[in-house]
This record gives C-alpha cells, sequence and structure tokens, in this order.
C-alpha cells in the first residue's frame, strides 16, 4: 500500500471542539449565570510566548469565556509573581490559571506550578494532578497529551489492548501520554534518548506518539504499515532560505505506511488551545457542583 494514511485534521478537530465548547458555556450563562474565565500569566518579553498569550486570549473570548490577561516584566520578584498567584487562587470570576512558561531563570517553576490551586491548574503541571492522572483519578490533564487522546479516540474508538510507542518522557508531553493511553488500556512503551534500537521499538506500535523536537527523526520504515502516528513535534527548519514548521515524523515516507497521521503544522498544535478552554471550562463546572461537560475529559 502507497500513499494510503488518512489526514489527521487537527485545525478541523480543533474547530469543532471550540464550536462544541462555545455552545456548552452559553448553556452554562443561560441556565446558572456562570461565565468561565481564564487567567493567563505571562512574565517576561520571551516572543514566542506573547504570541501563545495572545492567541489564547482571543480564543477564550471567541467562546465566550473571560480572559484575565496579566504581564509582567521579566525583572519581576518570584514573591511578586507568588502574590499574583494566590489572588487568583482566591478570585471566583477566575476558574482556570496558566502561567506561560519557560519563567524567566531567577524563578523556579515547579514552585510556581505548584503554589496554583490544583483545582484551577488549566495546564494539569500541578504536582496533585500530576499524582491523580497517575492512580487513574479525575484529574486536570495535560492540554497537549489531552488533544492527542481526543483524537486517538475520534479515530480508533476503543484503544484497549492496542500496542501504544510514546518517544519522549518530558512531563508536559511524554509522561502524562503514556499515563492516559494506560488508562485507555493500551499496552504502554515509552521510549526516550537512552532506548536502544528506537527503530525496532517504533515498529510494533499500532500508535505511534512521537514527542521529541527533532525535525523527521522517525522515518517511514519505523511505522508498522496501518499505525495511527501522532506527531507532536514542533520544529522551526529552513527549507529554501525560507522559514517553515516540520514535525518529528518523516512525513513523506510515513504516510505512505502509516494508516492515519497528524500532519505539521495542522495536527496536534490546534489542539492544545483548544484543549486549554476544555479544561477551563471542566474547572468551572467541578468548581460550582455541576458534572462535568460532555465530550471534554478523558
Ligand atoms: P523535551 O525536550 O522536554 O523532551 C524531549 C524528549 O525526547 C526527551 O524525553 C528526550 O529523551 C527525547 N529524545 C531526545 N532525543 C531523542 C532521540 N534521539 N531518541 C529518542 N528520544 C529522544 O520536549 P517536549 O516534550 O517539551 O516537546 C517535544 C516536542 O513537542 C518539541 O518539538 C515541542 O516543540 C513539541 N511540543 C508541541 C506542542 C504542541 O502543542 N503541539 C506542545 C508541547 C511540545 P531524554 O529524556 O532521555 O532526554
Amino acid at each position: 500500500m502507497s500513499g494510503q494514511a488518512a489526514i489527521i485534521d487537527g485545525k478541523a478537530f480543533a474547530a469543532g471542539l471550540r464550536g462544541r465548547i462555545g455552545a456548552q458555556v452559553a448553556r452554562l450563562k443561560a441556565d446558572h449565570g456562570i461565565t468561565p474565565g481564564l487567567a493567563v500569566v505571562l512574565v517576561g518579553e520571551d516572543p514566542a510566548s506573547q504570541v501563545y498569550v495572545r492567541n489564547k486570549g482571543r480564543q477564550t473570548v471567541e467562546v465566550g469565556m473571560a480572559s484575565f490577561e496579566h504581564k509582567l516584566p521579566a525583572e519581576t520578584p518570584e514573591a511578586e509573581l507568588a502574590d499574583l498567584v494566590a489572588r487568583l487562587n482566591a478570585d471566583p470570576a477566575v476558574h482556570g490559571i496558566l502561567v506561560q512558561l519557560p519563567l524567566p531563570a531567577h524563578m523556579d517553576a515547579t514552585k510556581v506550578i505548584n503554589a496554583i490551586d490544583p483545582a484551577k491548574d488549566a495546564d494539569g503541571f500541578h504536582i496533585l494532578n500530576v499524582g491523580l492522572l497517575g492512580t487513574g483519578q479525575k484529574a486536570m490533564v495535560p492540554c497537549t497529551p489531552l488533544g492527542c487522546l481526543m483524537m486517538l479516540r475520534d479515530h480508533l474508538g476503543s484503544l484497549a489492548g492496542l500496542n501504544a510507542v510514546v518517544v519522549g518522557r518530558s512531563n508536559i508531553v511524554g509522561k502524562p501520554m503514556a499515563q492516559l493511553l494506560l488508562n485507555e488500556s493500551c499496552t504502554v512503551t515509552v521510549a526516550h534518548s537512552r532506548t536502544r534500537d528506537l527503530a525496532q521499538v517504533c515498529r510494533g506500535a499500532d500508535i505511534l506518539v512521537a514527542a521529541v523536537g527533532r525535525p523527521g527523526m522517525i522515518k517511514g520504515d519505523w511505522v508498522k504499515p496501518g499505525a495511527t502516528v501522532i506527531d507532536v513535534g514542533i520544529n522551526r527548519i529552513e527549507v529554501d532560505g525560507k522559514a517553515r514548521l516540520t514535525g518529528d515524523v518523516e512525513f513523506e515516507t510515513a504516510v505512505r505506511t502509516a494508516g492515519a497521521i497528524t500532519p505539521v503544522p495542522g495536527g496536534v498544535g490546534p489542539m492544545t488551545i483548544a484543549c486549554l478552554l476544555a479544561n477551563t471550562l471542566t474547572a468551572c463546572c467541578r468548581a460550582n457542583g455541576l458534572p462535568d461537560p460532555e465530550g471534554l475529559t478523558p
């Protein structure tokens, strides 16, 4: 078989997801008079972070939620950021809090994240949420792996019994992705920079998730015929003098072997902000003693 893989369109999926979130936000307002609110805190002037924060704010408003942006100068003392987080924790109009990473070098990101009220931890990075996810309990789930899971479920239905290989073991993508797949009853292998014969490990995967940060590292002949490939990587490369985004999977070859594949750009990327909005809505429902919103949690 050649050139057969279905392309999993993350952009369209994310647009549909935002539509469903918007409809549920409208119902929450109409039935209960509640408007979910997301606070995003940006420290410093990192250009990529500024773009992310702008996009998050815009999409938050588009789905009918309240957006609160807090921009602090790079030299802000950590105690001042801690004060702001404490105020947001106590603010009943704020249901989700996100502190944009990376933080300036003089700040302890782990300490800052763990100061967020776990019930408002829209990124799912708080140690309590990590533990809840790890023990299969109701948690706030990191946005990127949550988006990957939604696309996998949509494409495959039940994931139970499938062999899943996650390449990458970061706390924000690889580990929570592996945990989510384990909770779905996949047989999970987590590969990393010390894995021996990565190609052979990948060839056993019905589900292959690449979250490495190395352009085109995973080749088509590492992909099991018919496998579902989720490419989380976002790498900036130059082609003929022009900047381009590319994934961790060599798309041109993998598309001929895989059963389905996410492109870069337009795959996992658009799902991440949509899942941030999903998490904020979930947090808002839980804070108000309402059932979890439909189809937005694992
Ligand atoms: P990290 O750098 O934190 O982790 C990378 C992982 O890849 C590590 O576990 C590392 O192993 C592993 N790795 C590195 N080299 C190799 C190799 N040669 N073979 C096998 N494994 C290797 O990255 P993140 O998890 O934060 O991000 C991964 C990618 O996903 C990046 O391209 C990032 O831009 C992208 N990303 C995309 C998002 C989206 O919204 N689509 C969101 C977040 C990230 P080890 O632990 O042994 O060092």
